[in-house]
């Protein structure tokens, strides 16, 4: 058993809630110090399965510009953004790109897609 502070990042509040349980067995034995629902939801679930957006660029070819801006276009499990980094580092993307076109659809299984959020000319 743990116990975690989680800042809920929901809205400006800033509520600091304390859970406790088995992260590794997504059990939640207590939670306290939200001021809503919408901050329970949140603080279980940062502390059972915290996901993240996932923001970085990738290499072009044939650009006026090295790189470009990404990131994932909904959050993806924490424990995977390293080896997301690594997948990211493989990835060269070409001709123009605006912000929220998908470079990799579904990107490694999450359900999220891979996009610009930058713009390649
Ligand atoms: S618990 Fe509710 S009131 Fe507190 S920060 Fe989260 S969303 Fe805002």
């Amino acid at each position: 058993m743990i116990t975690k502070d989680i800042i809920c990042i929901t809205c400006p509040q800033g509520c600091i809630i304390k859970v406790s349980g088995d992260p590794e067995k997504g059990e939640i034995a207590s939670c306290e110090g939200f001021k809503c629902p919408r901050g329970k939801k949140y603080a279980e679930n940062e502390f059972v399965h915290p996901v993240r957006i996932l923001t970085s660029s990738v290499k072009t070819e044939g650009a006026s510009v090295p790189l470009v801006a990404v990131r994932t276009s909904a959050p993806i499990a924490k424990e995977l953004q390293m080896e997301a980094m690594e997948e990211i580092k493989k990835i060269t993307v070409s001709g123009k790109l605006v912000p929220g076109d998908v470079i990799v659809e579904n990107f490694m299984g999450t359900g999220a897609d891979l996009v610009a959020s930058g713009s390649l000319e």
